[in-house]
């Protein structure tokens, strides 16, 4: 079996508001997909991560760059592969765009092996230990609006979330320390005292800045506190997670094995988050992972994307053993962005429907059980949102 070509989709459509986080406002949605043919026919697809011009500009690294190095070679061989690759490309992005385009393509010859295998992605890497995830909804974005607008939406948003079924919640801050603890106050009584909620900073604050938050965040027993510092702020994850009692989590910006090795052995994380279409796809997720449970750091993968991104990471978590076990062991959860993604709701033939999913079982999302990603996307769909690059 051979590699007859790879083609990258950039898909993206205009939101019908723009959102925030601490860093920036975007005003439309991108995806990312990868697309590897054979010359038997089965074809499998990948995601990359990176928004708008990051993901055009990936598109030229997966087309321009690793097409030529992987074109003829046996799909199944997905390590020779990966190795073949990151080699070439060492000297050039070890981290960052190179390695995010890479787990694209990994990610697709994953599917390829699960297609050949006629067996789903978490079959192919050793069985479901849970054949559904809790699924945990985010939104409450950043909006140029003030305080007290946020404050009232944050507070609908929280509830809504919380009666759509989901097991917690996820909000963002970033308008300042002071205002961001008014924030988290308005959510924790939105939702009432037994509702779980996390908080993501996506790295605005200092180390001094983000203790007073986290204390702020213990006293409304928040579960996690994600990127409270920059990810190069080892110290910083270090102390934070020393000094408060609130989970520290955070990761979704590293790359490959070596990148998680400094954060695991730093002990700066209570929660690992590793993003498959970042890290380098599956075949670094799973050694990210073996080290992450080396280090008996609990993960739940960071999800962002198309439907594909979704899939990916179900089939992950389904394959995800429990560390250290037990009867009522910790289980990890699917992140779920609840704000308008046509590209994870629209694009496969057959549409995960998570939301119907979560209403119906209090929570939960079945893991697909088709073969490789259990997931394949329309193509109609896919030339109606593509770029022209
Ligand atoms: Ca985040």
């Amino acid at each position: 079996m051979k590699i007859t070509d790879v083609k990258s989709h950039v898909l993206q459509y205009e939101l019908p508001e723009e959102l925030g986080y601490s860093q920036q406002y975007y005003a439309e949605r991108t995806a990312h997909l990868v697309e590897v043919m054979t010359d038997e026919g089965i074809t499998g697809w990948g995601e990359c991560f990176g928004p708008g011009n990051v993901a055009i500009a990936n598109k030229g690294i997966v087309e321009c760059v690793i097409r030529p190095m992987v074109l003829g070679e046996d799909p199944l061989d997905r390590d020779v592969i990966w190795h073949k690759v990151y080699n070439l490309l060492r000297d050039h992005g070890r981290e960052g765009m190179a390695m995010q385009s890479l787990s694209g393509v990994d990610i697709a010859l994953w599917d390829i092996a699960g297609k050949v295998a006629g067996m789903p992605l978490h079959k192919l890497i050793g069985g479901a230990h849970r054949t559904r995830v809790k699924a945990y909804g985010y939104g409450m974005m950043l909006k140029r609006q003030n305080l007290a607008d946020h404050i009232a939406r944050f507070r609908d948003e929280a509830a809504a979330i919380r009666d759509m079924g989901f097991a917690a919640t996820k909000m963002k801050v970033g308008l300042g320390p002071k205002e961001d603890i008014e924030l988290c106050r308005a959510v924790r009584e939105a939702i009432g005292d037994d509702f779980r909620f996390m908080v993501d900073a996506n790295h605005c604050y200092t180390t001094s800045e983000a203790f007073h938050v986290g204390r702020a965040l213990e006293e409304l027993d928040a579960y996690w506190f994600e990127e409270p510092v920059a990810p190069e702020d080892l110290d910083g994850f270090r102390e934070l997670r020393a000094g408060l009692k609130v989970n520290i989590s955070g990761g979704e910006t590293e790359f490959n094995r070596w990148g998680w090795r400094r954060i695991l052995e730093n002990r700066g994380l209570d929660i690992a988050q590793p993003e498959v279409c970042a890290i380098g796809g599956v075949s670094e997720y799973l050694r990210i992972l073996a080290l992450a449970h080396a280090h008996f750091t609990p993960v739940v993968n960071h999800v962002w994307g198309s439907a594909i991104a979704v899939a990916t990471n179900l089939q992950l978590l389904a394959a995800m053993p429990s560390i250290p076990g037990g009867m009522f062991a910790w289980e990890p959860l699917l992140e779920f962005d609840t704000t308008d993604n046509r590209f994870r709701d629209g694009l496969l033939v057959e549409p995960l429907e998570i939301r119907r999913q979560v209403k119906a079982t209090g929570g939960y999302v079945d893991v697909p059980t088709g073969p490789g990603l259990g997931a394949e996307p329309d193509r109609d769909f896919i030339k109606h949102h593509e770029v022209d690059t």
